[in-house]
């Protein structure tokens, strides 16, 4: 269970942004995402919450829940408003989004209110995703992208199946976004060096614990 210790500083509701991703590794652009999230939205919090098994992902090609989970807390130890949540790695079972977001939002009476932050390639597929309408109920949608990114087939599509639910997702255009984790993989499997575009503790872990040596 995860618990948000400090008190809202404005009257009303928290708002919290939950950051979901794979996280394999966390890099900058995750970052500097989460942060300007923060600002845009007014977030209260972000929490990360690196996926368990992803339930659209052959589990053979991600690296080990606990190793993302551990690189996603280095990566955020040093901003008080970033937490990192358990709560997908810790399911055996594959979790979906509407499963993390209705443990957080536990119904708009907790009140908090609740943005998934995620790439908008993702998004782009939430109409796959397990109850999505009951999602787009629950919280407000953050797609990612880099600049010059479109939308226009999303809406289109979310036009057709739902158009009252079109003011639900908002496109967040961030340049730092140019960096990947698979780039850094593929640097990584290559031996090339990965300083500066994940934080240091997470570039040492990666070295102590030797991933990403073989390209997947
Ligand atoms: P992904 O396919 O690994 O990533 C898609 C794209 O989005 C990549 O370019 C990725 O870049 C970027 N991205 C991923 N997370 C991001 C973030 N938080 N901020 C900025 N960019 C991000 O997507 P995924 O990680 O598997 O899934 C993303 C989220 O959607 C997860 O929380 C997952 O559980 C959820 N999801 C839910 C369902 C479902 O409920 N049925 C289905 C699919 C996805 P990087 O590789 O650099 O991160």
């Amino acid at each position: 269970m995860f618990f948000f210790n400090a008190q809202s500083n404005k009257t009303g509701s928290l708002n919290v942004g939950l950051m979901g991703g794979t996280f394999d590794p966390i890099h900058m652009g995750h970052l500097v995402t989460a942060e300007e999230a923060r600002q845009q939205f007014n977030l209260d919090y972000v929490v990360f919450v690196p996926t368990g098994i992803p339930p659209h992902k052959d589990e053979k090609t991600v690296s080990f829940p606990e190793h993302r989970y551990l690189m996603t807390s280095l990566a955020v130890m040093s901003n008080p408003s970033f937490f990192v949540s358990r709560f997908e790695i810790d399911h055996a079972a594959p979790t979906y989004t509407i499963d993390t977001v209705r443990h957080f939002a536990c119904g708009k009476e907790s009140g908090l209110e609740v943005f998934f932050i995620t790439g908008a390639d993702a998004i782009l597929e939430i109409f796959t995703w397990k109850d999505y309408e009951e999602l787009l109920r629950l919280c407000t949608f953050i797609a990612v992208s880099r600049p010059g990114y479109s939308l226009d087939r999303f809406y289109e599509s979310l036009d057709r199946s739902c158009p009252e639910m079109k003011h639900k997702v908002h496109l967040l255009e961030i340049p730092a976004l140019a960096v990947s984790s698979t780039f850094i993989r593929e640097r990584v499997a290559l031996s090339k060096t990965i300083k500066y575009l994940t934080p240091e503790p997470v570039e040492q872990y990666i070295k102590k614990h030797g991933l990403y040596r073989v390209s997947l």
